[in-house]
């Protein structure tokens, strides 16, 4: 169940595709922007009836 989304960067403000993998269910882990290659932390939220999912990404020090 992977899907591709374009996130913006929270530092850079970039936009970027990164591949999303909803099969683990509910996520969050860190992945490096592509850009200015800041720690980007990736809160996946996924639902257990239809398999959709959103992705919320933040800084660090939100
Ligand atoms: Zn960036």
């Amino acid at each position: 169940m992977y899907r591709t989304e374009t996130i913006s960067c929270p530092y850079c403000g970039e936009l970027q595709d990164t591949d999303i993998d909803g099969s683990g269910g509910d996520q969050s882990y860190w992945q490096d922007c592509q850009v200015c290659c800041a720690p980007i932390l990736f809160e996946l939220t996924v639902s257990p009836f239809t398999g959709e999912f959103a992705v919320y990404v933040k800084r660090d020090d939100d």
